[in-house]
């Protein structure tokens, strides 16, 4: 997977080169590995086609999320999903070099996970109230913009409020962020849920072109966002994710002899089956389209 680029930044799951000509001195690629996270850790054992699907669905969503982005004036940074060197063919995106905005953005309609202990503390999301009685997995009266600061390599997201995202890229700019990650989220959430998929929360990030705001990074993939069978979900407990169900079971399983504290373990080779088809699955079942 190698690429005759200058490297930029190398994350857990993806790697950014790169790729300016004169013609073009705006241009990055990223690259999306069969790496897989859990718990905070990348496991040793990849699972074969997941760069490819991950790609090929944020492209997919790219342009089913146009109209909304075109609604609100904005754009998105894919340039080309083809152009592309060889040897990162189906993995890479050739996308427009952006002035990231130091936001996550993140919606959810849902309650999970970081979002849940911030309501059972404090009966609020970020500055959101909530109605009282919600469990975890519980639908959301309508969904929240619940930011977070980008964090330095390896450090946790900070959440922060509405006006901490105000202090830092202005009130006008705060409540763009909101009103399109917000729009984005819903028309997300209802393909979706076409597709028989719950989109629980997911993350968005936005730069910079001129004066122009862009939607870049990935989009509406499972390591941006929880996705739940619409089908067995049921709010009280923790609901299976889609994807990586199969790999967390199977690490805090005693099967896997691990401790959370050290480097994980090998997968099996029947747990990495598992997960990659639940991820051609998952691609297959929003697109309507075979993954080849
Ligand atoms: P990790 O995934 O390990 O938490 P990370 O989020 O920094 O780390 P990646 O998500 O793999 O790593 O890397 C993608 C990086 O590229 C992110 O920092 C993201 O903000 C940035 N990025 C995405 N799109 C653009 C763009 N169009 N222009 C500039 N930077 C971008
Ligand atoms: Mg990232």
């Amino acid at each position: 997977m190698s690429v005759d680029l200058p490297l930029v930044a190398r994350g857990k799951v993806r790697e950014v080169y790169d790729c300016s000509t004169p013609a073009h001195p705006d241009r990055l690629l990223l690259v999306a590995s069969d790496r897989i996270s859990a718990y905070d850790w990348v496991l040793p054992t990849p699972i074969p086609d997941k760069g490819r699907v991950l790609t090929q669905l944020s492209v997919w969503w790219f342009d089913q999320l146009q109209p909304v982005l075109a609604s609100f004036g904005a754009t998105h940074h894919l340039v080309s999903a083809t152009d592309v060197p060889a040897s990162v063919a189906g993995r890479a995106m050739l996308v427009r070099r952006l002035d990231m905005l130091p936001v996550e953005c993140v919606a959810r309609g849902y309650l999970s996970g970081g979002g849940t202990k911030e309501y059972e503390r404090t009966g609020s999301i970020r500055d959101v109230v909530l109605p009282a009685g919600l469990v975890e997995g519980s639908q959301l009266p309508s969904p929240v913009f619940t930011p977070s600061t980008k964090a330095e390599l390896g450090d946790h997201d900070e959440p922060i409020d509405f006006a901490r995202v105000m202090s830092l890229v202005g009130a006008p700019r705060a409540e763009e962020l909101r009103e399109l990650t917000l729009a984005l989220y819903r028309r997300g959430a209802e393909i979706a849920r076409d597709a028989g998929i719950v989109l629980a929360d997911t993350k968005f990030e936005f730069g910079l072109a001129g004066e122009s705001l862009v939607l870049g990074d990935e989009v509406l993939t499972p390591d941006s966002s929880r996705f739940w069978p619409a089908s067995s979900w049921a709010p009280g407990a923790a609901q299976p994710s889609y994807d990586k169900q199969f790999v967390r079971d199977w690490l805090t399983s005693p099967a896997s002899g691990w401790d959370r504290a050290s480097e994980p373990p090998p997968l099996p080779d029947d747990v990495v089956a598992a997960t990659r088809e639940r991820y051609v699955t998952a691609y297959e079942r929003l697109t309507g389209q075979q993954f080849t």
